[in-house]
């Protein structure tokens, strides 16, 4: 090591894309303007390039360390323990640091955007000059005229970076509009903050129940002895779990804490967040992922500065840089949502929050009407605090389930049907009574496959490893992973040009609609899935609709499934209740309870009794069963048995390392030298499962080959991990992904 010549040495974190960090020397009356995180500059190579501050430190290994040129910002951009936890997290999920960047300051604050400053756009010219320059040039000059068109659908004027989203165009050519006259641009200042503007009628907390008493209070004993300690709320659905939330947060905000809350994304409506707007006259921070950069840095600032001291977002809402945070609220902790599997870190939020909540001395709060089995399993032990709320809050009961078997309905109907007897009458009654129903199914389309009759093959995407489904109003066949689409649908299997015309096959939520219609002239039916809620506002709309009673059904994909509150609503269909119980995942049988169970409790949630009709092909499964009678002990019991005795968390750690790459025996070679060079330098308790194709096999002509190791402890499995994407055999044409905690061992 050479001699110290500066007061202290920063690891600088580059914007560049560099996997590693460097030293740089920091002079002495640069020391007191320097924090981790700090925006800076620095010469690499001879040239300027710009980084964040990872970490400030006495000494450097490094010897002929340079000065760090420039601080660009101000202060500390993110509180201390904030940092700490990215740091947490950059261990924990085996990712680079420069992602910790990503995931703690919006993309806006990152490049130094300013903050309120924006450019607002108006029209230089009448609307009849640029109506006839854009027919002029639509073909010479389509980027400009993509711009205009843009602007043409407005009154006034429209702020820069809107425009350049509602078009799709680029700063340059708004420039060279504005230079000859077609725009004219204007400093403005704005806040962007979403809910500005809108008025609420407040509402009045309300008196709690035993239950809900009792839960809260724990909940504000913790919050007043200032530490950190973890709370799970077991209640049934509509048992009052959002109303002790909000009571929580009062007593939160009495002591001038400030509050995290996390909903899953599709939860984030106008329903959820309504209800918490009407609560408190504290300005409130909502961040979901339709907000523009402008807004989201605006909330952002809003949040750092401690002018919004309560934050409502979905997954990434958890590193908001809250001051003197002292509550985190999960809600629905068993949402598969709040674990980002596609893009590194791949991190749970729930698992973050309790970190969080140990940095940060806060309390957190986990509530779930069907809570994950390891978050249960913590309870159980102790490391949680539980409290369970057994009962609907309001004069609701829970609803009456019955359970159809549908091999029995088949041979009643000769042939594949889907709907039961028992379901139809259902139906038809609830119309008549001018009630409502929600039916749920997982598939959205027509026909989920299509099917060669003499080849028996399903026609496939040609760029996955996935069979392709049939639309009727799109009239196409499409890829569900890769969005790839065929229109028309092929006449002929394009495997073998057989002659039998192709088979349709299996239902999705597209058909039942239609069917619906077929059997009940005249019912009214609004559809929910991603296919019905491209456009933005239009998931809120169909909501709104089924709440005024514009329809007598409701049918949807898992987008149904939680969270929505319709009181006129006494029947719940679950028309293939057992479809993900084939999936060979370990957590298999939690998902469908939780899902059957979930869908289930939209019913009833007024004044006439609900009644729930679950359709299956395993009637006697113990997890329908467990299900239908909504009993989460006794599902628990059996489930977490068998996780013991088969070594599954909660009782291991799974990691899942997912090779791809364009060549399929390259991808198996790479991931099976990893796999033996792991087992050769790590102890001999881990356990080694092999390499196999993911479910997903192949993506976008990416091949795809996985394998998982289980640790009998979360230390050990950490350590192991430690620096050890470096070390994987690699060729440059394989990607690897860590996934810590995987949500899915299959897929
Ligand atoms: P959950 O979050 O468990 O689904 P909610 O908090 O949404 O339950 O409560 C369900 C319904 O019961 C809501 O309409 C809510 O306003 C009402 N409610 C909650 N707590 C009470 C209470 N203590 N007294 C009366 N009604 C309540
Ligand atoms: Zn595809």
């Amino acid at each position: 090591m050479e001699t110290d010549k500066y007061a202290a040495y920063a690891s600088v974190i580059l914007d560049i894309r560099l996997d590693m960090t460097l030293d740089y020397g920091i002079a002495e009356d640069q020391l007191s303007q320097i924090f981790r995180g700090s925006r800076v500059e620095v010469f690499v190579r001879g040239k300027l390039q710009k980084g964040f501050i990872l970490e400030i430190k006495p000494h450097s290994e490094f010897p002929g360390v340079k000065p760090l040129h420039k601080i660009l910002s101000e202060g500390p951009l993110v509180p201390d323990e904030l940092f700490d936890l990215a740091l947490w997290i950059s261990r924990y999920y085996c990712s680079n640091p420069s992602d910790i960047f990503r995931l703690i300051l919006p993309p806006g604050i990152r490049k130094g955007m300013s903050d309120k400053e924006q450019l607002f756009v108006m029209r230089g010219k009448t609307r009849e000059e640029i109506i006839k320059f854009c027919q002029e040039n639509r073909n010479k000059k389509p980027a400009q005229v993509a711009i205009l068109d843009a602007v043409l659908k407005i009154t006034k004027g429209i702020l820069l970076t809107k425009l350049l989203e509602e078009s799709k165009g680029t700063r340059s050519s708004v420039n060279t509009l504005a230079k000859s006259g077609w725009l004219k641009l204007e400093t403005v200042k704005i806040d962007r903050s979403p809910l500005i503007d809108e008025d609420y009628f407040m509402t009045k907390p309300k008196i709690l129940n035993e239950e809900q008493d009792e839960a809260l209070k724990k909940v504000v004993k913790s919050l007043q002895a200032h530490v950190f300690e973890t709370h799970l709320i077991h209640g049934v659905t509509s048992s009052g779990k959002t109303e002790v939330y909000l009571q929580a947060i009062e007593e939160a905000l009495k002591l001038d804490k400030g509050i995290i809350m996390l909903v899953p994304e599709i939860a984030l409506t106008g329903q959820t967040i309504e209800r918490f707007r009407c609560r408190f006259k504290e300005k409130m921070a909502i961040l979901h992922h339709r907000l523009s950069q402008g807004e989201r840095n605006d909330e952002w600032h809003h949040i750092r500065t401690g002018k919004a001291k309560i934050v409502i977002g979905a997954r990434s809402a958890i590193f908001s840089p809250v001051m003197n945070l002292g509550l985190i609220i999960i809600d629905e902790e068993h949402e598969q949502s709040y674990k980002q599997n596609d893009l590194a870190p791949c991190y749970q939020a729930r698992d973050v929050a309790v970190m969080r909540g140990k940095f940060n001395r806060a309390t957190v709060l986990l509530g779930s009407a069907t809570p994950s089995l390891d978050s249960y399993y913590n309870a159980h032990i102790g490391k949680y605090t539980l409290s369970v709320l057994n009962n609907r809050a309001d004069t609701a009961s829970l609803p009456i389930v019955t359970i159809v078997d549908m091999k029995k309905e088949m041979e009643k109907n000769k042939g594949m049907t889907n709907f039961s007897d028992a379901l139809l009458s259902g139906i038809e009654k609830r119309q008549e009574r001018g009630e409502q129903t929600i039916l749920f199914l997982n598939r959205r389309g027509y026909h989920t496959n299509m099917l060669c009759q003499d080849c028996h093959k399903p026609i496939k995407c040609h760029q996955c490893d996935s069979t392709m489904t049939f639309h009727l109003n799109e009239n196409c066949l499409s890829c569900h992973l890769c969005g790839y689409q065929l229109i028309p649908p092929p006449k002929e299997c394009p495997n073998c040009k057989g002659t039998k015309p192709l088979k349709f096959r299996g239902a999705g939520t597209e058909q039942i609609e239609r069917a619906l219609h077929a059997i009940f002239p005249g019912i009214r039916t609004l559809r929910m899935d991603a296919d019905t809620t491209k456009h933005k506002g239009s998931h809120q709309k169909i909501l709104r609709q089924f709440g005024t009673g514009k329809a007598d059904v409701l049918i949807g994909t898992q987008m149904i499934a939680k969270g929505l509150h319709f009181s006129e609503v006494t029947l719940v269909g679950v028309l293939n209740s057992d479809s993900g119980l084939n999936i060979p995942d370990f957590r298999a049988a939690e998902t469908t309870f939780q899902l059957i169970t979930q869908v289930s409790g939209r019913s009833g949630r007024g004044s006439s009794k609900g009644e729930v009709i679950i359709q299956t092909f395993l009637p006697e499964n113990s997890t329908i069963q467990f299900a239908a009678r909504q009993n989460y002990q006794e599902f628990y019991q059996e489930e977490i048995e068998i996780r013991k005795i088969f070594a599954y968390p909660p009782f291991s750690r799974i990691a899942k390392l997912v090779f791809s790459g364009k060549q399929a025996e390259k991808v198996l070679q790479a991931g099976q030298e990893a796999r033996e060079m792991l087992i050769r330098t790590l102890p001999s308790y881990f356990e080694f499962l092999p390499v196999v194709p993911c479910g997903h096999a192949k993506i976008k002509e990416l091949f795809r080959f996985q394998f998982m190791l289980k640790s009998p402890s979360l230390a050990l499995l950490n350590q192991a991990f430690y620096g050890i994407k470096k070390n994987l055999p690699l060729l440059k044409s394989i990607r690897v992904s860590i996934d810590v905690d995987p949500s899915s061992t299959f897929f």
